[in-house]
């Protein structure tokens, strides 16, 4: 049975690396049927922020990554709550039967004496200092005291000697570690909480999980882990750590990373397609068989294989998410176009509430095929509702064209009188004023587009000029001519 957890903790928003563990399970789960679980690992009290956990699901939700358990939608009792602040009791009451069997140990060592061993061993030349175990010999009385004297106390957990572990990691492959490299490690804090590498344990046990999937930052985690299965005689999950995600420069992707977005709230705002983000980011660590990129959610559930992860760190490139993005701006039908290009524009730069909603709706259609994301609309929309100046040296280049005062004032004569005023209509009539002036290509449309619009580019000319209106078209040209 596969059972997999994407599990944040709640101390920030949903960005692409998160995205991308959650995906990456998310598509472990579905591609064998299995189910796809959403844990909030809130144990680091201070560090949580308020709003994560509800921009975490809501981002998720609308990139369709839906949990099949979580806070809102819990699963059996068994599996216990998907809140660990919830289970503080349960974790406690896990460490004190490890207490009873003598694999871990209350632990009444001060910070400041700890400090001071840790600075001891390194003045020793060791880089990795680890704890000196000397709580593990205190006797029953003397703890007794101690917890009497109302002193401090964590519990640590015990690391058996002369152990290796080996993780066999689906990523890279079988990972040794040795028990020498390892000191005894706390799993209740002094405030009683439990820390991650206990309650991850606790949870993903009692959760049935049956794949682990997280980042490789987690690796050095994981023999601590292993020995905690092994002292509860619990079997391990699999392993499978992601590799980096990368910006150009080769750093770890960050929020200042140059380029790219860092939070999916980010890209939501700019106008990016769920799928699209879907798509990409499933693409970071991670690639199908044969050639195509271009995948649906669906598509990547069926072509998923947990053999393909990469083990190499992965580079977020932002020109490819923004071409994926608009190759599936293009496959929208047109209802789902306009429906998804309107909130973008910019209402207080255009005032496009007043217009006809056929003209909006052509002008907008206009551009289905040229977007990266929704926000660059805005780019456009000025050739229709500001007023455009054409360049001097444009209009000397233009006015110096052989026979062009022919070809515009034939163009303009025919336009005033130009009936019905549609697109097919005004098609014709480019055509008839290239014949009647004997002009062709760049020579007829350079013309006409820069007098009708007074703009160098837009999109197709003669729906331009059809859009621009008679009026504006005649005042256009008189204004350039001039
Ligand atoms: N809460 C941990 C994190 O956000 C999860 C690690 C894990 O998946 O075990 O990094």
């Amino acid at each position: 049975k596969y059972r997999l957890r994407y599990a944040p903790s709640p101390t920030g928003f949903l960005h692409i690396g998160n995205t991308r563990t959650a995906l990456m399970a998310f598509l472990f789960a579905k591609h064998y049927d299995g189910t796809f679980i959403v844990r909030i690992e809130d144990t680091d009290l201070e560090r949580n922020v308020d709003g994560a956990i509800e921009s975490q699901f809501n981002n998720l939700d609308w990139l369709g990554i839906k949990a099949d358990e979580s806070i809102y939608q819990p699963g059996l009792q068994k599996y216990g709550a998907y809140l660990q602040s919830q289970k503080f009791p349960r974790y406690r009451e896990m460490a004190e039967k490890l207490v009873q069997e003598g694999k871990a140990y209350y632990c009444f060592c001060t910070e400041e004496e700890l400090d001071q061993d840790y600075q001891k061993q390194k003045s020793q030349g060791i880089v990795a200092t680890k704890y000196n175990g000397q709580c593990s010999c205190l006797t029953t009385s003397e703890i007794e005291q101690n917890l009497k004297a109302n002193k401090p106390y964590t519990i640590r957990f015990k690391v058996p000697n002369n152990h290796d572990w080996t993780m066999a990691d689906l990523v890279r492959g079988p990972i040794t570690f040795q028990s020498k490299d390892l000191g005894d490690f706390v799993i209740i804090k002094a405030n009683g909480v439990a820390t991650y590498n206990f309650a991850v344990v606790i949870d993903d046990h009692d959760m049935e999980i049956s794949h682990v999937v997280r980042g490789e930052e987690h690796i050095s985690n994981t023999p601590r882990q292993m020995m905690i299965y092994d002292a509860f005689g619990w079997e391990y999950p699999e392993f499978a750590h992601l590799t980096l995600i990368v910006d150009e420069t080769g750093k770890k992707l960050s929020k200042r990373s140059g380029n790219a977005l860092f939070f999916i709230e980010q890209y939501r705002k700019q106008g990016y397609l769920p799928d699209a983000i879907f798509n990409y980011i499933a693409l970071l660590g991670w690639s199908p068989k044969g050639e195509k990129e271009l995948l649906t959610p669906p598509e990547l559930v069926s072509h998923f294989d947990e053999k393909r992860f990469s083990k190499s760190p992965s580079t977020f490139d932002m020109k490819k998410l923004r071409w994926i993005n608009s190759q599936y701006l293009k496959k929208l039908s047109e209802e789902d176009y306009l429906t998804f290009i309107k909130p973008f524009i910019d209402s207080s730069r255009f005032n496009w509430k007043t217009k006809h909603q056929n003209w909006i709706d052509h002008v907008l259609k206009l551009y289905q095929k040229e977007l990266e994301y929704g926000e660059q609309i805005n780019d456009h929309l000025g050739l229709f509702f500001e007023p455009q100046t054409l360049p001097l040296e444009v209009v000397i280049n233009l006015k110096n064209l052989d026979d062009f005062t022919k070809l515009i004032s034939y163009f303009e004569k025919e336009i005033r009188n130009l009936e019905p005023w549609t697109v097919e209509s005004i098609q014709q009539l480019i055509k008839k004023t290239g014949v009647a002036t004997n002009s062709k290509g760049k020579n007829l449309f350079m013309p006409l587009r820069s007098f009708t619009t007074r703009a160098e580019h837009g999109p197709a000319l003669a729906d331009n000029i059809f859009l621009l209106g008679k009026e504006q078209v005649l005042k256009n040209i008189s204004e350039t001519t001039k």
